[in-house]
Order: structure tokens, then C-alpha cells, then sequence
């Protein structure tokens, strides 16, 4: 029975854990938190940081193959492993997501529209870019942003910009343009070892601060939309020469047109409808694809909205089950913290 290595302890190495076991394969999970989401329902876990060498050594030594669960993977400890074993998706995919600059240019490169971009190293080549984006435009941090942190928008003209430096944190920016979107969407693609690649449907994606609340499949999108936006997942795959699953957000503007927001090099949130609505889920596809095995192609059976339950939406739990057609996924977290992703729910219409 081969073993693969996760590394990352959340929800995320949880449910791929889950669907390693039901095709028999075993999982040990590096993560340096204690008893993770994931060690739940694993083999085993390492408990050590991620660039920890002798721990890396010893996931090496354990297992036949290595994944992630989240894009801010040390790339060096990434490599590292891929010189003992194989490491699914590419550490490239790692490198080209951790930086949103990095990202942008990469897309750029192979064709690919996103928002136009600044790199922003200090408060004066802000305001500069600020004056070329006419005042507005949406500020983040190059690196290690998540659910909507670490960004600030810009909204008009008149737009107060003095210290907005240094208010997120005196690190390297990026200043986008604004994006006057219609929609949200995300398609979540796998891409095998012999190349294949499959598509699931686009969810069309709701926020709350920051935070994705729902995805609803099918997106309220067209047939050409939906055709852009398989294509762009495609050519990404393609030029990573990337093995796994991979989550690509699109904003859709009034005309159809989807712009690449960013990827995420694993399962994705805006996925875990996949896995009440298709006969193989987003979490099974990424292990089949780089385990080797035959990929699903992606068919969906129903319609149906995931909903997030976020911190104290924990206590809902007894209503959602009550309902029919309603699939509830807890995360194992102990504590229900505001803005904590304790679960989902995905309910079929
Ligand atoms: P991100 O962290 O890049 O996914 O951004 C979080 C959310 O902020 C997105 O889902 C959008 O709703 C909004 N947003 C981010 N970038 C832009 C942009 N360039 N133009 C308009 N809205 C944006």
C-alpha cells in the first residue's frame, strides 16, 4: 500500500486524508500543530514546522510521493523533497502562487488576462501608481494574503493614500486595478500524470468580509464564459507542467469576459460542493491524479450551494441536518474562533 505525504495540517489535508484512504492509500501528515484537522483522520502526523530538516527527512523516508494543502508551503522545503520523491503539483506551482506579482507575470506570460498591476516597494511609487489607476485600484500584500487580509480599496479619487504604506505592514505591495466585476467564479481543474485534464463546473462565488460564504453551481455564466475560463485552468495546468488539482478565481465582467483573479496550487474551498454533487469530488480527483490513476471527467449530477460555517455558524449544525438534500462537513476544530472555518454545508436544489 503506497503512503502519501501531506503537507499541512487543516481542513484541506482532513478531506484529502479522507479520500486518500478510500482508494487505500495511507497519509502522514506534517503540520506542527498538534492533533490538526487532518491527523484526525490520517495515519500519522510529524509534528514539526515545515522547513524542519530532520522532519522533512523523515516524511521523506515514510512516504512514496508528497502533496500540499495550502500554497504558502516553504519552496525550498518543497524542492528539497522533490529531489527524494515525487512532489505533486510542481514546487513552481508553490513559487509562482506565494507572490501576487509573481502570479500576475506568469499569467501574463502565458496569455492570460488579470488586473493591471504596480509592485509597490514604498508610499511613493504608491502614489504614483494610484495617479496612473486614475485614484482607484485594490492595494494588498505581495505575499501571504488570505480571505481578503492584509488589503485595503480604494475607492475614489479623493482617496486618502498617506501612510497606506506602512499601514499593511511595510512589506512589499501590489496595487491592482479595480475590477468592476459582475460575478465571481472559480473553476477547480485537475491536470494528470500523463497529462490528462479534466474540468468541474464553475461555482459562482459570494464573499463576506473577505471570506468566501457561498458557491452555487451552475454560475449564472454562459456557455462562452464557462469555455474562456476552462481554457485559461487548461493553459495554467499546461505551463506548470502541473500534476493535482488546482482552484482558479475568475472575475467576470458585464460583457462575459473572465479575468484570472489568482490560483491556489491545491482543493479549494469553492470546491467542496464537488463532493455532494459530482460522483468523484475535488478531493478524490487530486488524489487520483497524482497517485497516477484514471481521472473523473468532472460530471456534476445536481445543482446545489456550499455554504461555509464560519465561527459561531457551528450552531447551526442541528438545523442543517434536519433538512433534507443538506451534506454537513465539520472540520474537527475545537474552538469556534469569529472568522474560523469550522465546516461547510452543501445542499442540493
Ligand atoms: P483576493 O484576496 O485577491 O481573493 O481578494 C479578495 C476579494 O477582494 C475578491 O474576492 C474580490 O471580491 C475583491 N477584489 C480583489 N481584487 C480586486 C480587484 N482588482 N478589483 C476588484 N475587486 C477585487
Amino acid at each position: 500500500m503506497r503512503t502519501i505525504g501531506i503537507i499541512g495540517g487543516g481542513q484541506l489535508g482532513r478531506m484529502l486524508a479522507m479520500a486518500a484512504a478510500r482508494l487505500n492509500f495511507r497519509t502522514v501528515i506534517l503540520e506542527p500543530q498538534p492533533d490538526c484537522p487532518a491527523a484526525q483522520v490520517a495515519n500519522s502526523q510529524i509534528v514539526a514546522n515545515y522547513d524542519d530538516e530532520a522532519a522533512l527527512a523523515k516524511l521523506a523516508e515514510a512516504c512514496d510521493l508528497i502533496t500540499y494543502e495550502f500554497e504558502n508551503v516553504p519552496v525550498a522545503a518543497a524542492e528539497r523533497l522533490a529531489r527524494a520523491l515525487p512532489v505533486y503539483p510542481p514546487p513552481k506551482a508553490l513559487e509562482v502562487s506565494q507572490d501576487r506579482v509573481t502570479e500576475k507575470q506568469f499569467l501574463n506570460g502565458c496569455g492570460i488576462e488579470t488586473a493591471r498591476f504596480h509592485a509597490i516597494d514604498d508610499q511613493e511609487q504608491l502614489e504614483q501608481a494610484l495617479a496612473d489607476f486614475s485614484g482607484i485600484g485594490v492595494l494588498k500584500t505581495r505575499r501571504l494574503g488570505y480571505d481578503g487580509k492584509g488589503q485595503r480599496l480604494f475607492h475614489h479619487k479623493t482617496d486618502d493614500a498617506a501612510g497606506a504604506y506602512m499601514a499593511l505592514g511595510n512589506v512589499p505591495l501590489i496595487l491592482e486595478s479595480f475590477i468592476a466585476f459582475e460575478r465571481e467564479i472559480s473553476i477547480i481543474a485537475a491536470r494528470g500524470t500523463d497529462g490528462a485534464i479534466a474540468c468541474f463546473d464553475p461555482a459562482e462565488n459570494i464573499h463576506r468580509n473577505g471570506i468566501l460564504h457561498t458557491s452555487t453551481v451552475p454560475a449564472s455564466v454562459g456557455e462562452t464564459t464557462t469555455a474562456a475560463a476552462r481554457a485559461a485552468a487548461a493553459t495554467i495546468l499546461e505551463a506548470l507542467g502541473y500534476v493535482g488539482v488546482i482552484g482558479v478565481e475568475f472575475f467576470v465582467l458585464a460583457d462575459g469576459t473572465p479575468i484570472v483573479n489568482e490560483i491556489a496550487p491545491r482543493v479549494h474551498n469553492s470546491g467542496h460542493w464537488t463532493e455532494a454533487a459530482c460522483v468523484v469530488s475535488q478531493f478524490e480527483q487530486h488524489i487520483r491524479a497524482v497517485t497516477g490513476l484514471a481521472l473523473s471527467d468532472g460530471a456534476r449530477h445536481s445543482d446545489c450551494v456550499m455554504q461555509n460555517l464560519i465561527g459561531d455558524d457551528i450552531e447551526d449544525v442541528p438545523a442543517w441536518l434536519a433538512k433534507p438534500n443538506a451534506l454537513v462537513h465539520l472540520y474537527g476544530k475545537s474552538e469556534a474562533r469569529p472568522g474560523r472555518k469550522m465546516g461547510h454545508v452543501t445542499w442540493l436544489i
